[in-house]
């Protein structure tokens, strides 16, 4: 049985004209004789009725006293409407079609309710169905605890839906269906003239999808990855063919478009707060500063340790708690919020002269200061005032001629 599993996002489906294309693109594939494993998201964004943002929303306005459990039974009623609203228009169009939740297609989860990792997939049922019917639709983003609790993956999650069950049924694709062309070399809500790029090794994508790019899931590119099972991004709207993305095996790369580039493309993440607090070694401060941030559960980034001080970042909506926490460490931190993170990031930048000086000349040339800066083999960051983030994107992705 030839497996091909297809994603769609949430903007995919948010209005009838985008549910026209989706059952195209199904239509397609079936003619193509694949069995069609259809994982799908809420429909549409914050506003619309279904959405998982509306629903967040919802629960917030009505007493936001939800425990995180019965939080994640809401969130995943978004994904059963939508698969319901699919399987009622497949059926219309003579398609045969049943839908399955994410615990009935065998997702197994932990019980971190909001964020829960799938520990196992058992895809028995979603098989057996796929010999009854054309197209087995399953609620993406959602899976249960071995107790039977439901669970939601985290933000993004049905990408990981998508590639955790190709992997499980051994699926020769997974196609991830959203609303721009493939994986760009940046956002094009934010640099208007990112390009499409045609092919990706799992490795580029994964280090930019770490660093902000939301086009896809970062986790949802590691499973892919570690099953070998080949990814294409592309649109709902358009018969581009988007973005494969592989793994290259320096024989059929040329073929198969792989380009050695040095950069690939440039990403941001927004919404962050620089802490800097001057404190030495003495009496264990520094290994303080962080044991306390563990401790109360706050994610720290872009850590910098000097014998004088420390000097790192934590998500805006954190640094409050984290200033307390130093306080109460008798420190006297200072803090900067409304900063991004910009990153540039490319396979081919490790040890190549001259990325850095580009970097800083794209920055001047516009007069944006750098905040902080890291590297690694693969990505180079710099934090810049939140206010600067759009120009700083722009300023390198022009100064890489990615739109090239
Ligand atoms: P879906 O609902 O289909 O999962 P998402 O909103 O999660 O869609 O992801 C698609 C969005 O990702 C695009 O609309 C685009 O604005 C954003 N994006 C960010 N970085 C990139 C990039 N490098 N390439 C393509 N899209 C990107
Ligand atoms: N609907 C979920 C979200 O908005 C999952 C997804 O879209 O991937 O995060
Ligand atoms: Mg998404």
């Amino acid at each position: 049985m030839r497996i091909l599993v297809q994603k769609f996002g949430g903007t995919s489906l948010s209005s009838p004209q985008a549910r026209t294309h989706v059952i195209e693109h199904i239509r397609r594939e079936l003619a193509r004789q694949y069995r069609l494993v259809v994982v799908v998201s809420a429909m549409g964004r914050r506003g619309e009725p279904y959405a998982t943002d509306t629903l967040l929303d919802w629960s917030e306005q009505n007493g936001n006293g939800l425990p995180l459990r019965e939080k994640d039974l809401l969130l995943c009623c978004g994904e059963i409407i939508s698969a319901a609203t699919l399987c009622s228009l497949l059926q219309h169009e003579g398609i045969t079609a049943t839908v399955l939740t994410g615990a009935q297609a065998g997702f197994i989860t932990d019980n971190q309710f909001g964020n829960a990792r799938i520990l196992d997939v058992k895809p028995d049922r979603v098989r057996a169905e796929l010999e009854n019917v054309q197209v087995v639709i399953v609620t993406g983003f959602q899976g249960q605890t071995e107790s039977g609790d439901f669970t939601t993956l985290g933000r993004g999650g049905s990408d990981t839906s998508a590639t955790a069950l190709g992997a499980a049924l051994r699926a020769e694709m997974i196609d991830i269906y959203t609303d721009v062309n493939g994986i760009l070399t940046a956002d094009p809500r934010i640099v208007e003239d990112a390009r499409p790029l045609s092919h990706m090794s799992y490795t580029e994508i994964c280090n930019m999808a770490h660093q902000g790019a939301k086009v896809i899931h970062p986790r949802a590119v590691e499973i892919a990855m570690q099953s070998l099972i080949p990814v294409r991004v592309r649109s709902t709207f358009t018969d581009s063919e988007g973005t494969l993305v592989t793994q290259p095996d320096g024989f059929h790369d040329v073929q198969m478009g792989f380009v050695d580039r040095f950069v690939s493309g440039v990403a941001y993440v927004s919404n962050i707060t620089q802490i800097s607090v001057e404190c030495d070694r003495t009496e264990g401060l520094q290994l303080k500063v962080f044991k306390t941030m563990a401790e109360n559960s706050i994610s720290v980034d872009f850590i910098n340790v000097t014998p004088t001080g420390v000097l790192y970042t934590v998500f805006d909506s954190d640094s409050e708690k984290a200033i307390s926490a130093l306080q109460g460490l008798n420190l006297k931190p200072r803090s900067l919020s409304g900063c991004a993170k910009v990153s540039v990031i490319g396979g081919g930048i490790n040890g190549v002269p001259g990325i850095m000086a580009k970097i800083v000349e794209a920055l001047s040339e516009h007069d944006i200061p750098i905040l902080q800066s890291a590297d690694s083999n693969t990505t180079i960051w710099v934090l810049v005032k939140k206010e600067d983030m759009v120009q700083a994107l722009r300023a390198l992705h022009s100064k890489f001629e990615l739109h090239r």
